[in-house]
């Protein structure tokens, strides 16, 4: 399977964007209590490696919610799977995802959330695809800027494989 993906960002690209996210999230949550939640299952190696790079004391917790059913479209249904574990009225919350598609997940994360009266909500996605856009949603910190390609690796997985690739890269059907 690995031959077919062509390396887009190395481990070094990664990381090192990953600093520097992690110093603006440092800086823009000082002295606030801020709540992490990473948007499962794609997002473990971005959540593990962007929280350790946060100079703060976050709440840390996960939630699910899927489009995808296998392959390389979304259905465009979202579904939430597993909700968060923490009340979030009044605090900071940030969303941690591995990429922004459609859009259609954000959104409905965002709108679930907002209803829970949370002090701020931001969302933070390692990768976005702009032009594959269907619904407007507002993100607040971006890794990278990608084409319409489907990318695989560091999280990502095409039918619950490749996910454990230590770089992203566009993978060839
Ligand atoms: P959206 O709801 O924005 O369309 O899609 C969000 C989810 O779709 C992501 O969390 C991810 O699971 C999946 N997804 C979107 N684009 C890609 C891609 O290029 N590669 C992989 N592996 N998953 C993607």
């Amino acid at each position: 399977m690995r031959s077919r993906v062509t390396p887009l960002f190395n481990e070094t690209q990664i990381a090192t964007r990953v600093k520097e996210l992690g110093e603006l999230i440092t800086r823009d949550y000082a002295g606030k209590d801020l709540v992490v939640v990473g948007l499962l299952n794609g997002v473990f190696p971005f959540f593990a490696d962007l929280v350790r790079a946060i100079d703060l004391d976050p709440d840390l917790t996960f939630m699910q919610a899927s489009s995808y059913h296998g392959g390389t479209d979304s259905t465009g249904e979202v579904v939430i799977k597993k909700d968060m574990d923490r009340p979030i009225q009044g605090r900071h919350v940030l969303v941690l995802e591995d990429i922004v598609d459609t859009g259609l997940t954000l959104h409905k994360v965002r709108n679930l959330l907002m209803d829970r009266e949370p002090a701020s909500l931001a969302i933070c996605t390692l990768l976005d695809k702009p032009s594959r856009r269907k619904v407007p949603v507002q993100v607040e910190y971006i890794g990278f800027e990608i084409e319409d390609h489907f990318v695989v690796g560091y999280g990502l997985d095409i039918d619950g494989k490749l996910r454990n690739l230590p770089y992203v890269g566009v993978y060839q059907p």
